[in-house]
């Protein structure tokens, strides 16, 4: 029989009455004939929640500890959406990370998935039942319980999808895809039908929470066709671009056109003449290099800039004050956020660079800095002019239809 796999996000069992409806969705898919794994986040804040309580004890809690407690968010849920199943008639089984064989690095906090082993998934199959697995967590070759960094339960679904050779992969939360950009803050911005692997990753990485970057990138190593979906919405038809966001290979796109504008607030810069001295720093405090540039376009000053997500940063005061004996005169601003845009062949010439600049500046959004890869321009902005900033680009590059650059 063919395996899906389904993973529900923290808003999709925000509380107990919405335990049903997922429930429910689940028993539909398992009907139409197919074998159907669950991952599960935590839920609703939880994750935040807990962490804010280890603050509470720790102003720079320990990496072990808090994954020993960031797990527990998942396990409550996965728990709790076997019964819901149950309920319903269903015949369900949850598993743990570990339980479900996903075998992590020994890296705390944002680990990375090295192998899947799903024995135990394949058992229960067999038998019938259908498997949730808690997302988020695994398990170390030495015994240790890991976390995956925030947004981790896509990279469990996508991994268990892949080990699993699954038809395809469903990731469900309360938007009904991927858009152009928050439709929080852009009321203009417009459901994707389809992205590729690539578009998509760049999303993740500027900040769209859509998707989790790392699941991406496991996705496209297998060839895994992911689809976005919402949870209160229907099952995949025969088309799910639809009704949803599909993420696979070759997006038909033209190339050089604008598919999204994300944004992250949640960015540190900082500035240092001693680089390596820096690294190494960054390295001991497993500062996450996901989003680091390093350029030296300060205006003010010619030494190495740095940029980081803030996201998998838990101990933020104690680099600090690392950094600030490493180097006293070290710069530390942790008052911008980082916007971007993104679509394949963007930087063919610099004209989204310069048309995005001169947009930014006419309307007095100072930026100090600026980062490109062959699918992103991304600028760094005073954090409370982000949104500002992602509504521009947004009226600029998507609403505005401009013609497509010629690639030369
Ligand atoms: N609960 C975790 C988080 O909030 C993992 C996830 O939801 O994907 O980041
Ligand atoms: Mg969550």
């Amino acid at each position: 029989m063919s395996v899906v796999v389904q993973k529900y996000g923290g808003s999709s069992v925000a509380d107990a009455s919405k335990f049903r409806l997922v429930a429910e969705r689940i028993m539909r898919t398992k009907k139409e004939g197919h074998d159907v794994v669950v991952v599960v986040s935590a839920m609703g804040d939880t994750t935040d929640d807990l962490l804010a309580l280890a603050k509470q004890i720790s102003a720079n809690p320990d990496r072990r500890e808090l994954d020993m407690l960031l797990s527990a968010g998942e396990r409550i849920s996965m728990a709790l959406l076997s019964m819901a199943i149950r309920e319903l008639g269903g015949d369900a089984i949850s598993f743990t990370g570990s339980q479900s064989g996903i075998i992590t690095n020994d890296r705390h906090i944002d680990a990375r998935i090295i192998e899947v082993r799903p024995f135990r998934v394949q058992d229960e199959l067999a038998r019938g039942k259908i498997v949730v697995v808690a997302g988020y967590q695994g398990v170390s070759y030495r015994k240790e319980i890991t976390t995956l960094g925030r947004g981790g339960s896509d990279t469990t679904a996508v991994a268990m999808a892949a080990a699993l050779g699954a038809e395809w992969c469903e990731i469900c939360s309360d938007v009904d895809g991927v858009y152009t950009a928050d439709p929080r803050v852009v009321s203009a911005a417009k459901r994707i039908g389809v992205l590729s692997y690539e578009e998509t990753q760049e999303l993740a990485e500027s900040g769209a929470k859509v998707l989790n970057a790392q699941a991406v990138e496991f996705a496209k190593e297998k060839g895994i066709a992911i689809y976005a979906r919402a949870t209160a919405g229907a099952i995949p038809g025969k088309d799910p671009s639809l009704d949803g966001t599909i993420v696979r290979k070759l997006a038909p796109r033209l190339p050089g056109s604008v598919v999204g504008v994300a944004s992250e607030k949640e960015v540190l810069l900082i500035q240092s003449r001693k680089v390596s001295g820096l690294l190494r720093i960054m390295d001991d405090f497993g500062c996450p290099g996901k989003q680091l540039h390093i350029s030296s376009m300060a205006r003010d000053q010619d030494g190495v800039t740095l940029v980081i997500s803030k996201e998998n940063l838990h101990q933020s005061s104690k680099l600090q004050a690392h950094l600030t004996q490493h180097d006293p005169v070290a710069l530390w601003n942790d008052a911008i956020g980082a916007v971007s845009i993104i679509g394949a062949g963007i930087n063919a010439s610099h004209n989204k660079v310069r048309a995005g600049s001169q947009a930014l500046e006419q309307s007095g959004i100072r930026y100090y800095g600026l980062a490109t890869s062959s699918f992103r321009v991304t600028w760094l902005v005073d954090r409370e002019k982000v949104e500002e900033a992602v509504r521009l680009l947004h009226g600029l590059f998507i609403e505005s239809k401009e013609p497509v650059v010629p690639l030369e």
